[in-house]
């Protein structure tokens, strides 16, 4: 299997929606030439709610790293992160951010694990 057809069986696998401090963001796939328009590997739409993922990466790696990305923009909004924030409550909120991240949604450690080391 290729590195991109790696990449494309991880994002074949992504659910429809990630839970983000109570918010249900829509995980959307959209066509490569749609996100090329725009000059990015995906996007997160405050107003629609959705993180939208190209279909055709590179890598796996560049599909979590990606979608890692988009969720923090997501988590910004969410939790209304400033960019004048203070870093010591930047990361006090960050760990508050992924415990309910992880636990609203078991799916994401087991998918990066899978993808990242083939673990079930
Ligand atoms: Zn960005």
């Amino acid at each position: 299997m290729t590195p991109r057809e790696a990449a494309a069986k991880a994002i074949a696998k992504l659910p429809n929606a990630i839970r983000i401090a109570g918010f249900d963001i829509t995980l959307q796939i959209v066509p490569v030439l749609e996100s090329h328009a725009l000059n990015q590997w995906g996007s997160f739409s405050a107003l629609t709610q959705t993180i939208q993922i190209q279909a055709v990466m590179p890598s796996v790696y560049k599909v979590i790293d990606t979608l890692f990305h988009k969720i923090h923009h997501a988590i910004c909004w969410c939790y209304d992160i400033q960019d004048d924030d203070k870093e010591e409550r930047v990361a006090s909120l960050m760990g508050t951010v992924w415990l309910q991240i992880y636990r609203d949604n078991p799916w994401l450690a087991r998918w990066v694990l899978s993808e990242l080391h083939g673990e079930k």
